[in-house]
């Protein structure tokens, strides 16, 4: 079972910023920025585009509400990010997407 399975099924500790039915949502273990988080499918899928319509958007109300809670962090933007396959710096092969709060020229981590 994959790492983010583990993580879905409550075998391996994360620190949960949202969850639902279908998505759960928990803070990057090696943060590019405060609150750095993964937003993730509960059933795995590899690539963003094995996911069915309904689901990619299910996903993406997931990431959406993500994002309301990151919210109390007031960052200043964020980047919404997915990579897929090796070549693009995909190292968890369970369809994740990163929102990156960004707190304009000081990041702050952690
Ligand atoms: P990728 O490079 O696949 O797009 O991103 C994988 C992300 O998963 C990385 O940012 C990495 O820090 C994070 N990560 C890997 N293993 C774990 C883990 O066990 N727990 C958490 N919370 N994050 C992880
Ligand atoms: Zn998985």
């Amino acid at each position: 079972m994959c790492i983010f399975c583990k993580i879905v099924n409550k075998e391996i500790p994360a620190k949960i910023v949202y969850e639902d039915d279908y998505v759960i949502s928990f803070l990057d273990i090696n943060p590019r920025s405060k609150g750095h988080t993964l937003v993730v499918p509960k059933k795995h899928y590899e690539r963003f585009d094995e996911l069915p319509d309904e689901e990619l958007c299910k996903l993406m109300v997931g990431v959406k509400k993500t994002i309301e809670i990151l919210k109390k962090l007031n960052f200043k933007g964020y980047n919404i990010v997915n990579n897929n396959g090796r070549a693009a710096g995909q190292e968890v092969d369970h369809v994740h997407i990163h929102i990156i709060p960004r707190y304009g020229e000081e990041e702050a981590v952690k």
